[in-house]
């Protein structure tokens, strides 16, 4: 399912604008990302055709930009990512064991958020 906005959206509407707006401060990996994303499943990029032998329907399907930082392209591979990792969660609530260790360590100057917080807190009680 689509979102309702994209980032493509968002670059296709004001990239322009920002690009122009931070010349000099954007480095040719930003631009290329920018563009890599603008482009993405549209025309720009190629297509192929799908057409159904029974019915003779056919759907156009746009190439990927394939780019590592582009949400479309990575979107399956974060989510397969995802289910990966949480299948390694133990079946606990939050464990505030190392937040309380970071919490007195005395070196390190991290501000945690404010749900590590609220798990840190319940753990002292
Ligand atoms: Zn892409």
């Amino acid at each position: 399912m689509r979102p309702d906005f994209e980032v493509a959206d968002i670059f296709h509407r004001h990239g322009e604008a920002y690009r122009q707006a931070n010349a000099g401060h954007l480095d040719r990996c930003q631009l290329r990302v920018m563009a890599a994303i603008e482009a993405c499943r549209t025309a720009a990029l190629g297509a192929h055709v799908a057409r159904c032998r029974e019915c003779g329907h056919s759907e156009i399907a746009y190439c990927s930009c394939r780019d590592r930082h582009c949400p479309k392209c990575q979107g399956t591979a974060a989510r397969a990512w995802l289910e990966v990792r949480q299948a390694d969660l133990l079946e606990v609530e939050l464990c505030s064991v190392a937040i309380y260790v970071l919490f007195n360590d005395g070196v390190r100057r991290w501000r945690p958020s404010r749900l590590v917080g609220r798990a840190h807190k319940r753990s002292l009680q």
